[in-house]
């Protein structure tokens, strides 16, 4: 027999954690599915929103978004998963959306040439920089020139060719390994051919080294400028040696690469160099369809008073209009007006062309895609579904255990937004976890917002400030945010927004015990009883749990109380009484009867 004390403990019992989703109910359709499909595509075929395909793939640990392919394999996984059998398709005349793409990509007649795009790259002080300037002065007509007065990341020239014809070249005046490492990260087209300046007097550096790296990763060309042919005493075969030595052979050496000697400061040789660029760029045999909708990369980005978000995007096919919505990344906005490298308002761009838009919500960053769409609704599916992609598969997870507490960091300088987050990965706790979608430094955007709204995220935001139309989003969308001078006041509210995700503890709380001595009466689902209450008290209502030989048989509910021939609510410990109870378990004597309440408590966070 358990002492009273034990008896009277409370028995913590935990709510189930939150069952997975349900299989999908209803017949299991058969779908065929090519050996290779995009996201977008099997989402067609399943008749499943896009989203719900991309969320499946996550929970198998594929990030894919709409337009990336998987195999068959892994449709089969997912397939499984959503309730579809899924076999591979024979190949058959029937294109996908990807094939139909690239369809008109090979319709020949429609593609015309575009203008290559150069990058000049090269060690510290060998004459990038005076180059570009030289090639500028000389080659931007005289009356544009003088018009150029903003920096927009690239320029173009105009080159005579033949039969009198001028060709424009393109020149991106962003550092070289920058344009790399966007390629490398956003897989974007950022440049067809790399001018490699080479001092004569200086020889093969290691940003040179770096700069050919760079290109034969990226399978670009290199033309060699020799510069600074005009220091006395200087020897431009010693170089062409070094750059053997880096498998960068000369054409007078029985090689393939075209060398051409320069002197960027007195501009000797720099014609010679352009023709060389538009010989490659033939070999290259680089095309565009212009009846296409534009795609491109950011290659400057900022914020201009009065003006707001400005990005220089380089066409990389296709033809811009000032009427379309562009796409990039997590942001997108309709351009609101453009302009040519010179500062000249214009109406369309086309590819290779370097174009300054005005309209986006927020500033991009340099390397990222752009797409131009069709309307801003699909500009708003798109930015929905790339921010569910952002989501970490743990969030989705409907698995886990484990609650997260999704945020969006905004500060005000990098130094406090590294603080907070160090603070911020101090409170999580084995419970709840909290889960950084994104951060930044600066104000709140309506880009934040839309993702805050996609990712079910809280908003915090540390000495940064919202406009009003910023906050007028968020009050239609019903995203919360929060904007704190101290960082002890966001870590305590952060706290207890993680405690409100805690589910509440249900507690059973006993409230007294009793001994069946009699059965005065069974029926179908009643029974009236004899009872001695052992200890606590028992009131008309309570749960009860049944025990015969120390085993839980059954559970009653008591209906009626009754002493000494009158109804009674409550009974005390030592007391006999008559009891009715509701149970389907018929009670004997000799049972024993625990009386409890189920108590509800708010849990507190661990550690
Ligand atoms: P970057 O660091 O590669 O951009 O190099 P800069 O273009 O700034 O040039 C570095 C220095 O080399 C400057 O003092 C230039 O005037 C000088 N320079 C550049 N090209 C030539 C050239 O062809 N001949 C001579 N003599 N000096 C040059």
């Amino acid at each position: 027999m358990p002492s009273k004390n034990k008896r009277f403990n409370q028995k913590k019992v935990y709510v189930a954690p939150v069952k997975p989703e349900p299989q999908p109910l209803g017949e299991r359709k058969t779908i065929e599915v090519p050996s290779i499909v995009s996201v977008i595509d099997l989402a067609d075929i399943m008749k499943l929103p896009v989203t719900k395909v991309i969320a499946t793939l996550m929970k198998n640990g594929v990030i894919a978004n709409i337009n990336e392919t998987i195999d068959v394999e892994t449709a089969m996984i997912i397939g499984d998963e959503l309730n579809f059998e899924v076999i591979e398709k024979e190949e058959t005349e029937e294109k996908s959306n990807i094939a139909k793409e690239v369809e008109i990509e090979e319709d020949l007649s429609k593609r015309i040439s575009r203008p290559p795009v150069v990058t000049i790259m090269g060690h510290v002080d060998h004459g990038k920089t005076t180059l570009l300037d030289t090639i500028r002065k000389t080659s931007v007509a005289a009356s544009e020139s003088g018009g150029i007065t903003q920096h927009i990341g690239a320029y173009q020239v105009s080159v005579p060719g033949e039969n009198k014809k001028h060709r424009l070249i393109t020149f991106l005046d962003t550092p070289g390994h920058e344009a790399f490492s966007a390629m490398r990260a956003h897989g974007a087209q950022i440049t067809d051919i790399v001018v490699l300046v080479v001092a004569v007097n200086d020889g093969v550096k290691p940003q040179t080294v770096e700069a050919i790296n760079h290109a034969k990763l990226a399978n670009v060309p290199i033309i060699v400028a020799l510069n600074k042919i005009d220091v006395p005493d200087t020897d431009p075969e010693r170089v062409k040696k070094e750059l053997s030595e880096r498998d960068l052979l000369s054409e007078d050496w029985g090689g393939k690469v075209i060398m051409v000697p320069i002197s960027a400061k007195k501009g000797q040789g720099v014609d010679h160099l352009l023709e060389m660029i538009l010989l490659v760029a033939d070999m290259k045999n680089l095309k565009t369809n212009p009846d296409k909708k534009a795609t491109g990369v950011v290659i400057e980005s900022h914020k201009q008073m009065g003006a707001g978000p400005l990005a220089t995007m380089l066409i990389n096919d296709g033809t811009l209009n000032q009427s379309d919505t562009v796409v990039i990344g997590n942001t997108y906005g309709k351009i609101r007006f453009m302009e040519d490298f010179r500062g000249k308002r214009i109406k369309t761009a086309t590819a290779s062309t370097p174009v300054r838009i005005a309209g986006l919500s927020d500033v991009p960053n340099f390397g990222e895609l752009v797409v131009s769409v069709d309307s801003e609704k699909v500009a708003r599916q798109m930015t929905q579904v790339k921010s569910a992609v952002r989501n970490p598969i743990g969030h989705i997870d409907v698995d886990s255990k484990e609650k997260n507490l999704n945020i969006i960091l905004k500060t005000d300088v990098q130094g406090s937004l590294e603080a907070i987050k160090a603070s911020i990965d101090q409170i999580n706790t084995s419970d709840v976890k909290t889960n950084i979608i994104n951060e930044g430094v600066g104000d709140i955007t309506e880009s934040d917002i839309n993702l805050a709204e996609t990712s079910k995220s809280m908003l915090i935001a540390f000495r940064t400030s919202i406009k009003p139309q910023v906050r007028q989003l968020a009050e239609r969308k019903h995203v919360k945010i929060s904007i704190y001078e101290i960082i002890y006041q966001l870590l305590d509210d952060l706290r207890a927004s993680m405690t409100d995700l805690l589910e509440p503890e249900r507690i059973e709380v006993e409230l007294g015990v009793t001994k069946v001595l009699k059965i005065f009466l069974t029926q179908k689902s009643e029974q009236i009883i004899g009872v001695r209450v052992e200890s606590g008290k028992l009131a008309i209502g309570n749960e009860i749990r049944i025990k015969r030989n120390d085993e839980q048989i059954g559970t009653a509910k008591i209906t009626t109380l009754r002493r000494e021939q009158s109804e009674v609510e409550t009974i005390l410990a030592g007391i006999e009484c008559g009891m009715g109870i509701k149970s389907s378990t018929k009670v004997e004597e000799g049972d024993v009867l625990e009386a409890y309440q189920v108590e509800e408590r708010i849990r507190t966070l661990e550690g």
